[in-house]
């Protein structure tokens, strides 16, 4: 039998197919079901999902299952989306049983980080391991657990929600969930331009030069290829940054330890190919931290999916 995996991102709507072995026949992309309400992208999804069958000839009753990665919260198991910052609408929408009704196959709907977790365990970086977490850094920090290689939800679903762990709770940092010192708001692409400005601040105070990288001349439009480039030419508060955001990965990562001792922890998300001293030093704040805590060093990885992640974890969601 054949899996359809869905991938519907803010600005992407990706629909593959894939054989029984997991290997990807085809894939639809589009972009038009941007601002569209909920029944709008459900037609995009139907007439994305019939062109991939059209291009490999498979009919619909060849088909085991559909799994679809929201970019958002959904309530599991029924697939009631709860929230989402990247679409429209969507709040206490009934999108399994709506999309079902649709294509008149069974579907399963996860939040992406969930999606790309599974996805990394069985076909990516966690291949082999039995108890492994899945972090990603980019835009906002989420993940996902596998427990006993199986995804573990918890009582509503929101498990792995890494992004919202307080390691600093006096600190100066605000989260977009009103809480104060999640990782999130310390270390992730909203955060960036907020904890440059308060690196910049206290290089003034203390008489250093505080610049912005080559290419930037407006803070409020930094981004992480900008500030990448800004430690490869030597700017101070660039790697002061860059720092700063692997010291509280580390953290992240200890706290993590302590409280799942996973085997493996597959790291994902674009800030992930910052250059050093960011990887460098989320490692030393974890094992230095662990210390005798820790008695087999812990295997982090880099996830190995990449682009193709979100079908890939969608049709993940479908595996036993
Ligand atoms: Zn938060």
């Amino acid at each position: 039998m054949y899996r359809i995996g869905i991938d519907l991102g803010g600005t992407k709507l990706a629909v593959g197919l894939a054989d029984p072995s997991g290997a990807i026949l085809s894939e639809v992309v589009s972009h038009d079901h941007v601002g569209c309400d909920e029944n709008g992208v459900l037609d995009r999804i139907v007439r994305n999902v019939d062109s991939a069958l059209a291009r490999q000839g498979v009919k619909k009753s060849e088909i085991s299952g559909v799994g679809v990665l929201f970019p958002g919260h959904v309530r599991w198991p029924d697939g009631v989306t709860l929230t989402t910052s990247n679409l429209p609408g969507f709040k206490g929408f009934p999108f399994r049983a709506s999309l079902q009704n649709r294509l008149g196959l069974p579907v399963v709907v996860d939040n992406d980080a969930n999606g790309q977790t599974i996805g990394e365990f069985h076909h990516g970086a966690g291949k082999g391991s039995r108890n492994m977490v899945f972090l990603t850094v980019s835009t906002g920090v989420g993940g996902g657990i596998v427990f006993d290689g199986k995804l573990y939800r918890g009582a509503t679903g929101t498990a792995g929600e890494f992004g919202h762990m307080i390691v600093d709770v006096d600190g100066p940092a605000v989260c977009t969930c009103g809480n104060r010192g999640c990782l999130m708001s310390i270390v992730s692409g909203l955060a960036l331009r907020e904890t440059y400005r308060r690196t910049m601040v206290r290089f003034e105070q203390e008489g250093k030069p505080a610049l912005l990288p080559t290419g930037c001349t407006d803070l409020r439009e930094l981004n992480g290829q900008q500030l990448s480039a800004g430690v490869l030419e030597g700017n101070e508060v660039c790697f002061s940054v860059t720092k700063e955001f692997g010291t509280f990965i580390g953290i992240g990562l200890y706290n993590i330890f302590q409280m799942l001792n996973p085997d493996r922890i597959v790291l994902g998300g674009g800030l992930l190919n910052l250059p050093e001293p960011f990887f460098g030093t989320a490692l030393s704040t974890l094992f230095d931290k662990a210390g005798m805590m820790m008695y087999d060093r812990l295997d982090i990885r880099k996830g190995e999916l990449g682009g193709n992640a979100g079908i890939v974890g969608a049709i993940s969601l479908l595996e036993p």
